[in-house]
């Protein structure tokens, strides 16, 4: 198997490594660390540093009142989990990462799809707050319409592959769109691109008639 090409940058190797990502963002990240060894050694290397450096912090007395609240908080029952895993999925679409596979109810051939634009469809995993992760099939050889992106988004390859003016994109490899990068990618491989898209907000069509697109079949 390749490795990958596009890595996850430092901040957020550190933000994974000390847990405070949100649940989605850690998803596309662990996906990628899922095929990308270096950046599993990355991820090690930030933990291990973190770890001697909490050894080093002297621990401050902590008051009545918090250690309190804190003990109470453990007769509290468990928060129910934010998605439904289902049992069998860890059956199904194995040529998936295992942390994706959790999040899908059925397998990637019989699963509901919903409809994105010409030659796209998709379907949501996660959703929090305004952000949305969801994968995305797009199919071979197509040109996707260009479009905005109001918020940075987070791209992670899963199998296939797509080009636009920042590079080849191939399984495994992770994109950071920043706000407001216009892009039209291609999918330039023979297979459909399956791809997992972490995105804040609705994608905003560039161009005359795309926009007159948006305007008839939306979001
Ligand atoms: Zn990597």
């Amino acid at each position: 198997m390749t490795v990958p090409m596009h890595h996850i940058e430092g901040d957020m190797i550190v933000a994974y490594a000390a847990g405070t990502l949100s649940e989605g963002l850690s998803l596309v990240v662990a996906a990628h660390l899922s095929y990308c060894p270096k950046c599993r050694m990355r991820v090690a290397t930030a933990e291990a540093v973190g770890g001697a450096v909490l050894e080093e912090m002297t621990p401050e007395p902590v008051s009545q009142d918090k250690l309190a609240a804190v003990l109470g908080r453990l007769d509290e029952p468990e928060a129910a989990p934010t998605l439904q895993a289902c049992a069998n999925a860890k059956l199904l679409n194995t040529s998936l990462p295992g942390c994706v596979r959790r999040y899908l109810p059925a397998d990637l051939d019989t699963i509901q799809w919903g409809w994105s634009g010409p030659g796209v469809k998709h379907v949501q995993l996660l959703r929090e707050g305004d952000i949305d992760v969801s994968i995305y099939h797009c199919k071979s050889g197509i040109s996707m319409i260009e479009h905005d992106h109001v918020a940075d988004e987070a791209a992670l390859i899963l199998s296939g592959g797509f080009s636009d003016a920042k590079g080849s994109y191939r399984r495994g490899d992770f994109q950071i769109i920043e706000a407001g990068y216009v892009h039209a990618p291609v999918v330039d491989t023979s297979d459909p691109c399956l791809c997992l898209v972490l995105k804040r907000g609705p994608t905003k069509l560039t161009g005359r008639l795309p926009r007159l697109f948006q305007k008839l079949f939306g979001p």
